[in-house]
């Protein structure tokens, strides 16, 4: 039987645009404080779910809300399970928009709204490509289920508790990244490297009070301050130094000279911590300044260490956990968090992306000899598994055939360092909804999906479903 996938979607696609915009207008944002116990995560993230299941079963689908945190939307028969995963939480919208971000005003073939890229648009699209199939009779073979999320933004509290009570699918996809396919994503590990305070303290002339970078592991610090103690003359000359750092090296920054006390502030380039070298790491570069001051002992072994293992090299080189696979590439680190005061000592927080293929427990294993040697201890380390579907399974090579067909470009497949919602599906990948070559305006003022790819999405997602259920 051949259909023609986006002739399908062309009949419906009034009613695609009209659903599309009633769901985008809920403002589905975490808040927690109208929770209850029907809406675990607030009224407007419930008003939502409540919305997509109603329009689920007004087509035939059962539907389960699944205690507020999730739900699901189900079709066809079979053992085998096809998983569609969704989500309806949005990030709040922000300022600056030029409509209101719930208002889901059409501009120039696209639909403006938080939410329309990531994810409820390309959610909908999965629930008009259920809808298709459902509509034309077709024989399934595997049941086909949708399942919704509603915390993706911020914990995933929703499919933590969803797999706990309900069945993993035999494999599926997410609709919540990029086309064509991404089908491995690297291990992500956060940790922190927390100074032991020593009590056999050598002063100095020059005492380190603080030194603060950066709020988040992920990213790359952009901001630091470090505040000095030491007599005033000392201090001139500090800042002189400090000065002519910036300047030799292209940096932005100032110095705040007080009586007996500094500050100084330093500028770097903000970066997603998946590729460290696309930013300049704000803390890292003032640590490396202040090797060349003569501290007291405990602040000059915190600055050493920083500028020893992590200064220039974001791959792990000298720390001696450099390792790389063909599957998904280097591991990367990142120092994403400093600080240090004079009675606590420091400490360092580290995000740490790592291939697919690589021994994790050996990693950590390195990292706290080292760590002990240096008179660091590591804790807080909280590894989220590397995902990675074969090549040659028949999801990867149903979808790509798939996405070929429609599209008539290639299906390349894409690894990457970021982590999809894809993650929490044993066999599944993230399978759009951006286009290559498409702005990524997810999380952005002015959020948009343009209804020419919200349509082809659908095709894609339609005869996708079909071709791993039938
Ligand atoms: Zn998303």
């Amino acid at each position: 039987m051949s259909i023609n996938w986006m002739q399908e979607v062309l009949k419906r696609k009034d009613e695609l645009i009209r659903d599309t915009q009633e769901f985008l207008q809920i403002p589905s944002v975490l808040d927690e404080e109208s929770a209850t116990e029907e809406a675990p995560l607030g009224k407007g993230i419930n008003d939502a779910l409540q919305f997509l299941l109603k329009r689920g079963e007004k087509e035939g689908l059962i539907a389960k809300n699944v205690n507020g945190l999730a739900g699901h939307l189900e079709m066809g028969q079979g053992e085998q399970l096809i998983g569609i995963l969704c989500h309806v939480d949005v990030v709040p919208p922000g300022d600056g928009w030029t409509s209101d971000p719930f208002s889901a005003d059409i501009r120039d073939g696209k639909i403006y709204a938080r939410g329309a890229i990531d994810d409820k648009g390309p959610t909908m699209a999965a629930f008009y490509a259920m809808k298709i199939i459902k509509e034309l009779g077709l024989p399934l073979n595997k049941r086909v289920r949708m399942i919704i999320g509603t915390d993706e933004e911020s914990d995933w509290r929703c499919v933590d508790h969803y797999f706990q009570h309900e069945e993993m699918p035999t494999m599926g996809f997410a609709p919540d990244a990029d086309f064509p396919i991404i089908y491995a994503e690297k291990g992500i590990v956060d940790f922190d490297l927390k100074q032991e305070v020593s009590h056999s303290h050598v002063e100095a002339e020059v005492k380190l009070q603080s030194l603060k970078a950066g709020r988040r592991y992920n990213m790359v610090p952009d901001w630091a301050e470090t505040v000095l103690q030491a007599d005033n003359g000392l201090l001139v000359d500090i800042e002189q130094r400090f000065l002519h750092f910036l300047a030799s090296n292209h940096l932005k920054g100032k110095a705040v000279v007080g009586e007996g006390v500094t500050t100084l502030q330093l500028e770097g380039i903000s970066a997603h911590a998946m590729e460290p070298d696309q930013g300049k790491n704000a803390g890292l570069l003032l640590a490396n300044f202040l090797t060349g001051i003569s501290l007291d002992s405990q602040a000059q072994l915190f600055v050493h260490f920083l500028d020893r293992y992590f200064n220039g090299d974001s791959r792990g080189k000298k720390l001696g956990i450099a390792y790389s696979d063909e599957i998904t590439g280097d591991v990367t680190v990142n120092v994403g968090i400093l600080s240090y005061n004079a009675e606590s000592g420091g400490k360092i927080g580290i995000n740490l992306r790592y291939p697919v293929t690589c021994d994790i427990e050996e990693t950590k294993k390195i990292l706290e000899q080292l760590a002990q040697q240096s008179g660091f201890i590591l804790e807080s380390f909280s590894d989220s598994k590397p995902h990675h579907v074969d090549r040659n399974h028949m999801l990867v090579q149903t979808l790509q055939r798939v996405y070929e067909e429609q599209t008539g470009e290639r299906a390349e497949l894409l690894s990457i360092g970021g982590g999809t919602y894809a993650r929490s599906l044993e066999a599944g990948v993230a399978f759009g909804p951006l286009f290559p070559g498409r702005p990524d305006v997810a999380h952005q003022k002015d959020e948009y999906i343009i209804i020419d790819d919200l349509l082809k999405a659908t095709a894609i997602y339609a005869q996708a479903i079909y071709e791993l259920a039938k």
